[in-house]
């Protein structure tokens, strides 16, 4: 292709462009199917048919973005219930029990209940849906019986997500009681292949990182790190990132400085294209306290600010974000969803239709 000047300006212009589209995309690696596009455009531009694909770019570097907010809504008198509840207080992401939290196992999902779920979620304005696992679920527990159940229990919990269409399942990975912690996490990451080799692979397995309460792992973005390199099934598995946990387990975000470099440790240790769901969270423990107790929005010890930052870093537009708050009733969900919505910049909130 022979280079004329204005085509240089044109070239400069074009990779200008596409670095900006990696970064609204938020590719963290080089990637080079958009790199042979950009390439692409220079040849078309030569051919004058380059107009139609910057009119394409312009559109995506202009592109809105919807705000992923929501809450854990409860299923009581059917799985659909959850998405009628959600949306009569405006949320476009919800998280749901697929069954009944205290118990090991459920029944078969009915062909009518699936329908039924899939429907109403279809015809709804609620965007994604996240199921989070059973509290029962010890994937790390010392006991043979306790381990099994665990393992058969996740199972059955990741083939009721796929039935559902529901793309994320958050796990406690699992706490350790006596064991050794390195053995521990062995006997995590061996009972997740087991569970992800018995189920198809639509759901994507999010483990979640924990305020190391009791005897809880997954309290360091390390051991959450070794759990996934153990893996053999890689490609299902993701992050779930609980503001408060994090918090409490240490890692302090509660000014600027200090919010970018928990992201920075998160993306070194863990990488930021892990992460797929975000548990919006105040605590009502200090820094360092590992202890777990979720309080309402700007009320706790990590306060408006980190707030602030995380609904405004674009980073994070697309990552559906759930509120675990304490709650009476439907109202104090939409309440601390209200605080949140003020907490964002005039200019995002254009962005975040
Ligand atoms: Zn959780
Ligand atoms: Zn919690």
């Amino acid at each position: 292709m022979q280079i004329r000047p204005d085509t240089c300006i044109r070239y400069r212009e074009i990779w200008y462009r596409f670095l900006l589209l990696c970064q609204i995309k938020q590719e963290k690696k080089f990637n080079y199917s958009l790199f042979d596009e950009t390439r692409q455009l220079i040849y078309n531009y030569e051919n004058k048919i380059f107009t139609k694909h910057i009119a394409w770019i312009d559109i995506m570097e202009h592109k809105k973005h919807t705000l992923l907010l929501g809450a854990h809504i409860s299923i009581a008198g059917g799985l659909e219930q959850a998405i009628y509840r959600g949306e009569s207080i405006d949320c476009t992401v919800i998280q749901i029990f697929t069954k009944n939290n205290r118990q090991w196992f459920a029944k078969p999902l009915t062909k009518e209940s699936i329908h039924l779920f899939k429907k109403t979620w279809h015809n709804s304005t609620i965007q994604s849906v996240v199921a989070h696992a059973c509290y029962l679920i010890n994937l790390g527990s010392p006991n043979i019986e306790t381990r099994k159940k665990s393992t058969k229990s996740l199972a059955q919990e990741l083939s009721r997500c796929t039935q559902l269409g529901i793309p994320y399942l958050v796990l406690h990975p699992g706490s350790k009681g006596e064991m050794d912690e390195q053995q521990c996490l062995q006997q995590i990451a061996q009972q997740i292949n087991v569970a992800l080799e018995s189920t198809p692979d639509n759901t994507t397995l999010l483990l979640e990182t924990l305020a190391g309460q009791g005897s809880n792992l997954c309290y360091r973005f390390e051991q959450l790190a070794q759990i996934y390199q153990l893996s053999q099934h890689k490609n299902r598995l993701g992050i779930c990132f609980d503001t408060c946990h994090v918090f409490t387990s240490g890692y302090d975000k509660t000014t600027e400085r200090a919010y970018e470099a928990v992201w920075k440790k998160f993306d070194n240790i863990l990488g930021l294209d892990l992460l797929k769901v975000i548990h919006v969270n105040d605590s009502k423990k200090p820094l360092g306290s590992r202890v777990d107790r979720h309080e309402h929005i700007g009320k706790g010890a990590l306060g408006f600010e980190t707030f602030r930052l995380l609904f405004n870093d674009n980073r994070f537009f697309d990552i559906p974000k759930i509120l675990e708050t304490p709650k009476e009733n439907l109202a104090d969900d939409l309440r601390n969803m209200q605080i949140i919505r003020k907490l964002i910049t005039p200019e995002n909130e254009k962005i975040l239709e």
